[in-house]
């Protein structure tokens, strides 16, 4: 296909705004998703990754459209399932030229659609605003095109109004994407030249290669050559999705397709490198993306020891096709072998605990969340702390902790409660702006560590779930913070310290015993639990010790209240671990390490 007729766009959304359904639609109007294969969804993998049990990722789709200018070939890049992952935003904004900024008219602007549209502007792309779910009683088109045009310029009358569900205005949009998104540019003499934007696992494919074709050609049996490494493989099959794989006969200019090497690891095949031929290879490598970077850190344990290799072989298809992903091997005294990982973002840390669980069977304790702490001692060494219990016990000589710019959107309402929340998180104000007469942007610099404890939650259940948020870094910055243990008849429990502000030590320090106290079973003897910064104690509960004998209770007759009693017991047992001589139940570390 000549660049020409070609058309790349994204859809860029604040989550549940109709992003998904928009794509169902414009699947079954260009016809490459027959009526009766049509399901909702079509395009979230998840959700078929779980229907068929293997790696498949329909991140580009090819659609034909024969419009008002004739045919011509639209690859819709999807910005994976979950919008929020800004990095894989930005990988699929790379390799496009336009953007549909999806906003629902019941709704209108979110946090999400904001930090979308600004990446979508820093990539240059040309923004198509549209306005989905007209069909819902509740939508105010007239009031949110206008907030839309207020946002990105233009007339409210240049705001499309969709819905996604009923098919409503879908064709009129197909058009308005060939006739305003560009069409791509490049050399077609060139040496090939391909961006890599996406790497997936399959277990029976192997590796496949999501690229974007900026020069050249490439054609199926073929050597290729990854730019960053000068590795070369041969390509086995090269391909479109429409939305199933079709092995075609080459890509050219601008096309989006699948590479195939037959390659087992997605490491050689990296997110942002650029492929070329082996014979005739390019000089100059694209512009890479730059490697995100983890924010939040949290160990990884099997609930049960055995699924230690397991856990391993999974972290490592995980990583296949998120570079964001890192993860080291470490021991904790009261979880035993588990691993350190590395996440973007708490929704980061939660979906891969999820896909951990869902997809490869694991049972999982995470333990706390914690941000990275540059740590100077007394005697001038540096020290960079992504767990707790390695921060340095001796004399210190300061502390940085990293921060966030977090833009909050709400209704004017709950501006006050925000506010508070905010306070209470060491935030501070930068600005407060209203995007309508109801809807006001709240700006805070606010330490990333105490976001990335349930300020979300608490966010959501003060304004009703009304607000919306994101973040993005903003430096690091000297604080006071000391770090909190907790321990167990004088057994530190290293899953349980954090690193909190000294303000909040205390009341850190009483929620953990109290909440412990509730969560582990009497024992035969009496257990402390004490809260401690360093050698002193802050707060302090006690276990008391447990009635001698629990059986005595039911006498005589009711055997089989005596046995059931015994199996709960042994059946509690397999799930408990030992600090020190204290028998811990594996609940009360998920307990504990939950929050509420
Ligand atoms: P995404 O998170 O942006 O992908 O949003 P989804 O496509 O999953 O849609 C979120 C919810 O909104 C789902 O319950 C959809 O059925 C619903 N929805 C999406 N588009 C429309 C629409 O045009 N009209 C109505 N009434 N509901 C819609
Ligand atoms: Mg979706």
């Amino acid at each position: 296909t000549p660049p020409e007729s070609i058309r790349n766009f994204c859809i860029i959304a604040h989550i549940d705004h109709g992003k998904s359904t928009l794509a169902d639609r414009m699947l079954q109007i260009t016809g490459v998703v027959a009526d009766r294969d049509m399901r909702a969804q079509y395009l979230d993998r998840m959700d078929i990754e779980r229907e068929r049990g293997i790696t498949i990722k329909s991140q580009a789709v090819r659609m034909p459209w024969a419009g008002e200018a004739g045919t011509v070939a639209l690859n819709m890049i999807d910005t994976p399932g979950h919008v929020d992952f800004t990095y894989e935003v930005s990988r699929s904004l790379a390799a496009c030229e336009g953007a549909i900024l999806l906003v629902d008219a019941a709704q209108g602007i979110e946090a999400q659609t904001l930090a979308n549209l600004y990446l979508a502007l820093e990539n240059d792309l040309t923004i198509i605003p549209v306005l989905n779910k007209i069909d819902l009683p509740a939508a105010d088109p007239d009031k949110f095109a206008a907030e839309l045009a207020n946002l990105i310029g233009g007339s409210p009358d240049d705001v499309l109004r969709v819905s996604g569900k009923t098919g409503q205005g879908v064709e009129a949009l197909l058009d308005r994407i060939v006739a305003e998104i560009p069409a791509p540019k490049g050399d077609a003499k060139a040496p090939a030249r391909a961006m890599i934007f996406d790497s997936v696992y399959d277990a029976y494919r192997g590796v496949v290669t999501y690229v974007r074709m900026i020069d050249g050609h490439l054609h199926p049996r073929e050597r290729i050559q990854m730019m960053s490494t000068r590795a070369t493989h041969e390509l086995l099959e090269i391909g479109v999705s429409s939305p199933e794989p079709k092995p075609s006969t080459g890509l050219g200019v601008g096309e989006v397709g699948y590479l195939i090497t037959g390659v087992k690891d997605v490491r050689q095949s990296k997110v942002g490198d650029t492929v070329t031929t082996a014979r005739t290879p390019a000089t100059q490598a694209l512009p890479g993306y730059t490697d995100p970077k983890p924010m939040v850190y949290s160990g990884l344990y099997p609930i049960d020891g055995s699924d230690y290799p397991d856990l391993r072989e999974a972290l490592d298809k995980l990583k296949l096709s998120d570079a964001a992903l890192v993860y080291e091997p470490e021991t904790s005294v009261a979880l035993g072998f588990g691993f350190r990982c590395g996440f973007l973002g708490l929704l980061h840390l939660e979906i891969v605990s999820e896909r951990l669980s869902r997809e490869f069977g694991l049972d999982l304790i995470t333990t706390a969340p914690s941000v990275i702490y540059e740590v100077t001692t007394d005697a001038g060494a540096q020290i960079t702390v992504t767990n707790p219990s390695e921060y340095p016990d001796g004399k210190i000589a300061s502390v940085t902790e990293p921060m966030v710019k977090a833009a909050i959107l709400l209704p004017k309402d709950y501006v006050g409660t925000v506010m508070e929340l905010c306070q209470t998180r060491r935030g501070t104000l930068l600005g407060m702006e209203y995007l309508s007469e109801e809807r006001v942007e709240l700006r805070y610099n606010i330490p990333l560590g105490e976001i990335v404890f349930d300020f979300f939650d608490q966010l959501k259940s003060k304004t009703q779930g009304y607000a919306s948020l994101d973040y993005e870094p903003s430096g690091d910055q000297a604080s006071d913070l000391v770090k909190v243990d907790i321990l167990l008849q004088g057994d530190k429990v290293d899953a349980f310290s954090s690193i909190v502000h000294r303000d909040k030590a205390y009341a850190y320090g009483v929620l953990m015993t109290e909440r412990l106290k509730k969560l582990i079973p009497r024992q035969q003897f009496e257990v402390p639990i004490q809260a401690a910064i360093g050698a002193r104690i802050i707060a302090r509960e006690s276990i008391r010790a447990m009635r001698k004998d629990v059986l005595a209770k039911c006498y005589g007759g009711d055997i089989s209240r005596k046995r059931k009693l015994l199996e709960k017991q042994k059946e509690g047992k397999k799930r408990m671990k030992m600090v020190g001589r204290v028998e811990v139940p594996q609940d009360a570390f998920i307990a504990a390490l939950s929050g509420d």
